[in-house]
């Protein structure tokens, strides 16, 4: 039997080629985004079954919902991936970077959770499962200019760790995963270089690989893993000197520019 796999943030960028590469292995799919016409053209495209839920991974109860449907269809799932995440460059000088930095935060660190709570006591009976979740290198260190997202992917790195932790031994694996740049809708505003730059399919085949492998932490590509450890051994002295001369930062939400 194929896998089942559970999806957030499935209508574009890493989550669609994810959809893609865990179909083409005839994995049975739940996809979860808000946007519904775009998850219904993504499941046009597949030949595999595939569940969509239109649905804000905010919205707890909604992804409490939707993971309840896809699992009295299907079961549990061997994979849950919450990947559904927003970036925008923040200042806190600004008023209106407020409400930024807190869809920010509710999207990238409680919609994980959100998403992998409904799944945990289910996997924990069946004492199998992995469950997945997309941080960031940008949570390694506090980036300029960018704050809110540097903040929310170090609190879903911690998350992660902890609840990892938590279900050691349990037969259910949690799974970090930072990636580099990857070319999606969330990098095409970037003005700065990014090096390393992958095709979100050869993001999505290399996550394969690597919950193939069982790993429990992974940056993708892996030579942005090196510019990661150089930049946690960095003293502030030297950061600070070489973060604050950066121009091109990210792009604040275009409603607060
Ligand atoms: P995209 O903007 O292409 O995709 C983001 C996805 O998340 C969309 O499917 C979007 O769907 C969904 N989403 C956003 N907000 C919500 C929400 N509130 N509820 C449900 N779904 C939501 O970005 P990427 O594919 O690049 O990003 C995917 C993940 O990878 C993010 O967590 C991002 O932080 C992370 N990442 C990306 C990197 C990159 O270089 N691209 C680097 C490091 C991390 P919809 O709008 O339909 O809801």
């Amino acid at each position: 039997m194929g896998r089942r796999v559970f999806l957030t943030g499935a209508s574009s960028g890493i989550g669609e080629a994810l959809a893609r590469h865990f179909a083409s292995q005839g994995a049975t799919l739940g996809l979860l985004a808000r946007r519904g016409d775009a998850l219904e053209q993504l499941r046009g495209s597949l030949s595999t079954p595939v569940e969509t839920y239109v649905s804000d991974v905010r919205d707890a109860a909604g992804v409490r919902a939707a993971a309840g449907d896809f699992m009295a269809r299907h079961g549990v799932p061997d994979i849950v991936i919450a990947n559904a995440g927003i970036g925008y460059g923040t200042l806190t000088e600004y008023v209106e970077d407020l409400a930024v930095f807190q869809e920010i935060l509710d999207t990238n660190v409680m919609g994980l959770v959100n998403t992998m709570q409904p799944f945990l006591a289910p996997m924990r009976e069946q004492r199998q499962g992995q469950l997945v979740g997309i941080a960031s290198v940008a949570g390694y260190r506090g980036l300029p200019g960018n704050g809110a997202y540097c903040a929310s992917k170090a609190a879903a790195i911690k998350y992660l760790e902890s609840l990892r932790v938590e279900c050691r031994g349990s037969g259910v694996r949690v799974v970090t995963v930072c990636p580099g740049h990857i070319a999606t809708p969330l990098t095409a505003r970037n003005p700065f270089p990014m090096p390393f730059l992958l095709t979100a399919d050869a993001f999505a085949q290399r996550l394969g690989w690597a919950l193939a492998r069982r790993s429990s932490q992974v940056v993708i590509p892996w030579q942005m893993s090196l510019v990661a450890k150089l930049l946690t051994v960095l003293p502030n002295t030297l950061f600070d000197a070489a973060l604050s001369r950066a121009v091109a930062r990210k792009p604040r939400h275009p409603g607060s520019s």
